[in-house]
């Protein structure tokens, strides 16, 4: 039976992010900056991971407490050994709605027809840009567009669609790509979402001035192609979206700096080491691996689980000041 819980601002838990490692393949300078994220640094070892079945039994916890939608992200989730395992088992959870997964498409050409058997709904792909050059000046590890590209036709020719793909968008490195990525995936059923550069995680040297805010990208790319909003789909959707009125398909905006959506927001955080987020920007987690381990019941479990929603106020996106010092967790720890 399944229970709905709300925050101190009504807010409903309805969607988790499940991320299931902290390792990438790719060191984008927006998320894993090269400098620290380098040859030393230690990234969480594997007996520090919850298994699968312990990932699955919060799952399952989460859907009783009202979750109907579960995202699993990393660092890079297809770096993960046997992920399509994981999806198996969280895919025969009764009363979730839906199983998508964030990729940044290095290996899906070659995994997405297990991710479709193991029962994955949909997946979304980041991809910074089209320009090889600027593509591998922000993913920082000389990966090709071409290569990413062919992931999103695997996943479009086993049925994981719509397909979305997100674009972090950074004054100066890669704004000047925006309708180029428009023309290209105009028309083909994908659905591009452009997302603001955020202040994640304490490492990415943010500034206000590298933001290109939702509101240009909107007008830069409607001069060329012609956009309308569009209603969403439900409340609580993160991007704006928008329909070219040419019947050439939709895109979307995720305008947490200029626009912020906290009012709305009804997603949790699991780090793949078993701590529970309540916001992308919370500073601190509570541990969950702990309660597993020391064989806690799932009622004592839920009751946890319920105690930290109900006194969750989180809202950053709508307090952050140009001087706000970040002291976030990094989002390669706790997934997007
Ligand atoms: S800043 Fe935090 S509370 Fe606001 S939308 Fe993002 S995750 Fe939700």
């Amino acid at each position: 039976m399944t229970t709905s819980i709300t925050d101190t601002l009504h807010r409903p838990l309805r969607d988790l992010r499940i991320s299931v490692t902290d390792r990438c393949n790719f060191r984008c300078v927006y998320c894993m900056p090269k400098e620290v994220f380098g040859r030393d640094f230690q990234f969480l070892p594997p007996g520090m991971l919850l298994t699968f079945e312990e990932i699955t039994r919060l799952a399952r916890i989460f859907v009783a407490l009202g979750v109907e939608k579960v995202r699993i992200t990393g660092g890079e989730p297809l770096v993960r050994r046997d992920v399509e395992k994981l999806i198996a088992m969280l895919s025969a959870l009764d009363g979730l709605h839906d199983l998508t997964l964030t990729t940044n498409g290095s290996l899906l050409a070659r995994k997405a027809a297990a991710l479709k058997d193991a029962g994955l709904r949909r997946v979304t792909v980041s991809l910074d840009s089209l320009d090889d050059a600027v593509f591998k000046a922000m993913n920082d590890v000389d990966f090709p567009v071409a290569r990413v590209l062919e992931g999103i036709e695997a996943a479009s020719a086993v049925g994981l669609d719509p397909i979305k793909i997100n674009v972090v968008v950074k004054r100066g490195v890669n704004d000047h790509c925006l309708v180029d990525m428009a023309r290209y995936f105009h028309g083909k059923g994908h659905i591009l979402r452009f997302i603001e550069y955020m202040d994640v995680g304490a490492t990415n040297g943010w500034r206000l001035d590298d933001v290109v805010p939702a509101a240009e990208i909107i007008q830069k790319i409607s001069a060329e192609l012609p956009l309308e909003a569009v209603d969403p789909n439900y409340s609580g959707e993160v991007a704006r979206r928008y329909r070219y009125t040419d019947g050439g398909g939709e895109i979307g905006v995720i305008a947490s700096v200029t626009q912020p959506f906290c009012g709305a927001c009804t997603r949790a955080r699991l780090s793949s080491e078993g701590k529970l987020y309540t916001c992308l920007f919370a500073s601190h987690g509570h541990d969950l691996r702990a309660l597993l381990r020391e064989d806690k019941s799932d009622e004592e479990i839920a009751a946890v689980l319920g105690t930290v929603w109900n006194n969750r106020r989180d809202r950053y996106s709508e307090l952050r000041t140009k001087n706000t010092k970040p002291q976030h967790v990094e989002m390669s720890y706790i997934g997007g």
